[in-house]
């Protein structure tokens, strides 16, 4: 847990950076802090590893002060990832990440040896360790950053602005690995960004700091979403809230589907004829997967990829309510296909039977946020 108690921040010059800021964020979850730029985001989370003290109140580290801490032996403690992930330019990628362990008295071949499992943890091949920052894209730079921060195996994690300065594709992909790698670490990690879809997908809570550093709202993205408290955080958190408020909901385990008709590759004419409900026709794979659909009237000899149509999405019978409602909107049938863990056909649902299952969700009788 770190814990922010009435910490204030006000720079020589007068700027009131933090103000009074008050903030839990739970052990082994990941704590976004969002906000528009200037509104404080840097200065609260370096305050955490006291590159930057603050004027008034208290950070702990799961109850204990920071202010009695040696700063070296606390930063020691929590990684720190910053944007264009700050490598050091002379120094080879494994280099770079073996700083920590050397740091903290590892041999040099233990250095390198762990060095080169975290390469393997964030995704990058062995051979990327001999190479120089400059020889890397922006995106596998920021791989690199995240696994010198964890190169000391710390408890806690400070990401300022982490993806930022990637393109778009890149850091979706950045976004799902970094997800994914959380499960299983499980450190305390508090993300900064500027980014509210970023910070509602990243974040088990989100504190919206507005500008001032005054802290505006903490909840869980679901909350925020549906709930905000007032209109600065409902018009940061943007447009089509409820529509978005989706992607946070499960489809529960009373969603019904309707059986659907399928063929497969190579399947003649006849049987597709002898299949088909209506315009639109299921085409799956050996293993029951759906692969897209086809038009039964146009196909004249057997069924081939060429004749597929891919517009469709699908949607997990575990996954989200939004992918749910877009894979029924999606589907050139207009039936929306849901799949198992496994991605086999499971069955088909209208737009409104996904409507009915959002209208018959538990989503509305969320908790009141917990300020
Ligand atoms: P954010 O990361 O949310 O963009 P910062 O924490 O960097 O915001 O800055 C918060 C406010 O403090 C801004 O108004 C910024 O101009 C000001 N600020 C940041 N660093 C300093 C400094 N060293 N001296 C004076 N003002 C600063
Ligand atoms: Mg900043």
């Amino acid at each position: 847990m770190i814990t922010f108690e009435n910490v204030s921040k006000a720079y020589p010059d007068g700027t009131v950076a933090v103000d009074q800021l008050n903030l839990e964020c739970p052990t082994g979850k990941i704590t976004a802090l969002v906000g528009p730029s200037g509104c404080g985001k840097t200065t609260s989370l370096r305050m955490i590893n006291r590159l930057i003290e603050p004027t008034s109140g208290t950070i702990s580290l799961h109850g204990e002060s920071t202010a009695a801490m040696d700063p070296a032996l606390l930063r020691r403690r929590i990684g720190y990832v910053i944007q264009n992930a700050g490598l050091f330019p002379h120094r080879t990628i494994i280099d770079n990440i073996a700083t920590m362990p050397r740091l903290l008295g590892k041999t040099r071949r233990e250095a390198r040896k762990r060095a080169t499992e975290l390469l393997d943890v964030v995704g990058l091949a062995a051979n990327f360790g001999d190479r120089y920052p400059w020889q890397l894209s922006g995106g596998q730079q920021q791989r690199v950053g995240v696994a010198r921060a964890l190169a000391a195996d710390p408890a806690f994690m400070l990401m300022d602005e982490p993806f930022s300065a990637v393109d778009p594709v890149v850091r979706t992909q950045l976004q799902d690995e970094f997800l994914r790698l959380q499960e299983h670490i499980g450190k305390t990690i508090i993300v900064v960004t500027h980014d509210i879809d970023e910070a509602l997908k990243l974040g088990d809570q989100v504190a919206v700091l507005r500008t001032g550093g005054r802290l505006a709202q903490t909840a869980t993205p679901h909350e925020l979403l549906t709930q905000p408290v007032d209109e600065f955080v409902a018009d940061f958190v943007g447009r089509d809230r409820g529509y978005r408020s989706l992607g946070f909901a499960s489809v529960d385990g009373t969603l019904e589907t309707t059986d659907e008709p399928t063929a497969r590759l190579g399947d003649s004419a006849d049987t597709v004829a002898s299949q088909a409900r209506g315009e639109w026709l299921l085409i799956i794979d050996e293993n029951n997967r759906p692969i897209g659909w086809v038009r039964p009237h146009s196909i004249t000899g057997r069924i081939t990829s060429g004749d597929l149509n891919f517009s469709g999405t699908t949607a997990s019978a575990h996954g989200t309510l939004r992918a749910l409602l877009d894979a029924a909107l999606s589907a050139p049938s207009k039936r929306g296909v849901v799949v198992d863990r496994h991605g086999a056909l499971v069955g088909t649902v209208t737009a409104a039977a996904a409507v009915a299952a959002i209208e018959n969700s538990d989503r509305l009788d969320a908790e009141v946020p917990s300020k």
